[in-house]
């Protein structure tokens, strides 16, 4: 049995034999930046914005480095990254007398950044789990590659390469070498491709070893959609997955797709990258790392964008998802794929389009793969793109027997 088989019946059996319909949804997201990096707020203030909109989970993603150590950023109205008073009343306010440290060194008032553990203790208080991660950030030439590395242990550098694959290729393996080095749960997601058209649909397809990209990043520049001579990362995913599924493209195993919120802006007033815009549904017995990340190996997970799913499954012969309902919206599930002709492959395409809060393929048997998308009639209140609907991205999704 193929992997990917494996994982399209791990849902079905685990309903069966363990008891896998005691498995909850989680609302993550695995990518928003702090004063840590080039974020614009604190990062306790940063955690308490996903804690206060019913995350369940949350991964800090600065550019190469941990929230570790003393750090201390200035208290100032103006210039880069301003932490203005108000913004320190905010905190106080938000976590109470004494949370908040400043001092004045050269006559410039400084308030410490929570770290890490800090900050999981408060998430934790609150019912939210704050998993370590850092986005791995590292170029070739005009290319960036950047690489969300999840619960990690420690500071991952990028690892530099001789060209834009072997870039990707190294950070990748560094991520994986982190979590066998530590014996934890580690994955990596390879971010925003279309970031300054750096990646290619052919860099996604010749990974090895991990298998994860952002379909949706809601950092608005970064080309989700594409433009008139690039394909938007829905289509780099389809054409990335017929390379690994039917050429044996890297490590010819499936290509799954998380949406995230890559946020920098957390106060309102620019709209660049704020939060609340692309998260991920992981479905897992507990929320911990030690759960979310197997599962999301497994591609028990789907990308959200508002679109919310009850349900999602798939046992080999049929997918079938169930929507919830919110006031006032209607339903269009796409189910995307590729069909085996006498000579090859079909284009990616919607084989079948279903609407209302219940939609279910039935497989041929002769599809490469099939991936559900769900669109609300809804616009997404805080967009990527003006007019942007709600969605879901369910995962690729093989027939019994494929390959
Ligand atoms: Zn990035
Ligand atoms: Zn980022």
């Amino acid at each position: 049995m193929n992997n990917t088989l494996r994982i399209a019946l791990i849902p079905c059996l685990g309903v069966l034999l363990a008891g896998c319909n005691q498995h909850s949804w989680h609302k993550g997201n695995t990518h928003t930046h702090t004063y840590w990096s080039d974020g614009d707020a604190a990062p306790d203030q940063i955690v308490a914005w996903y804690v206060d909109h019913d995350y369940d989970f949350l991964v800090l993603s600065d550019h190469n480095i941990m929230q570790e150590g003393e750090r201390w950023h200035p208290i100032r109205e103006t210039g880069s990254l301003p932490l203005k008073q108000e913004h320190v009343d905010q905190i106080e306010e938000r976590f109470g007398p004494g949370w908040v440290e400043v001092r004045e060194r050269d006559g410039v008032r400084e308030m410490r950044l929570k770290d890490l553990e800090e900050l999981q203790a408060f998430c934790a208080a609150e019912g939210m789990t704050l998993i370590p991660g850092e986005e791995v950030t590292d170029r070739w030439k005009k290319h960036e590659v950047h690489i969300n590395a999840i619960n990690n242990k420690g500071l991952i550098p990028p690892q530099r390469g001789d060209s834009v694959q072997d870039t990707i290729q190294r950070n990748l393996d560094a991520i994986i070498a982190n979590g066998r080095e530590y014996n934890r749960p580690v994955m990596a997601h390879i971010n925003h491709p279309n970031y300054v058209w750096s990646l290619t649909a052919d860099n996604l397809a010749d990974i090895h070893g991990e298998h994860f990209f952002e379909v949706y990043n809601g950092h608005r520049s970064v080309n989700n959609h594409g433009d008139d001579t690039h394909p938007s990362t829905d289509e780099m995913w389809d054409e990335a997955l017929v390379k690994r599924l039917a050429h044996g493209a890297g490590d010819g195993e499936t290509l799954y797709a998380l949406a995230t919120d890559d946020a920098h802006n957390h106060h309102g007033t620019n709209l660049q990258s704020i939060p609340g815009r692309g998260w991920v549904m992981v479905r897992a017995a507990t929320c911990t790392p030690e759960d979310l990340i197997p599962a999301m190996k497994r591609g028990d997970f789907y990308a959200s964008s508002g679109v919310e799913l009850e349900d999602i499954t798939s046992n080999g012969r049929t997918i079938r998802l169930k929507i919830i309902q919110q006031p006032d919206a209607t339903y269009t599930t796409e189910f995307i794929g590729v069909r085996k002709t006498d000579d090859g492959w079909t284009s990616p395409a919607v084989l079948q389009t279903a609407t209302g809060t219940s939609a279910s393929y039935r497989f041929v048997g002769d599809e490469l793969y099939v991936r559900p998308r769900v669109t609300s009639s809804l616009t997404h209140p805080r967009p990527y793109q003006e007019g942007d609907l709600q969605m879901a991205w369910g995962q690729p999704q093989q027939p019994a027997g494929a390959r």
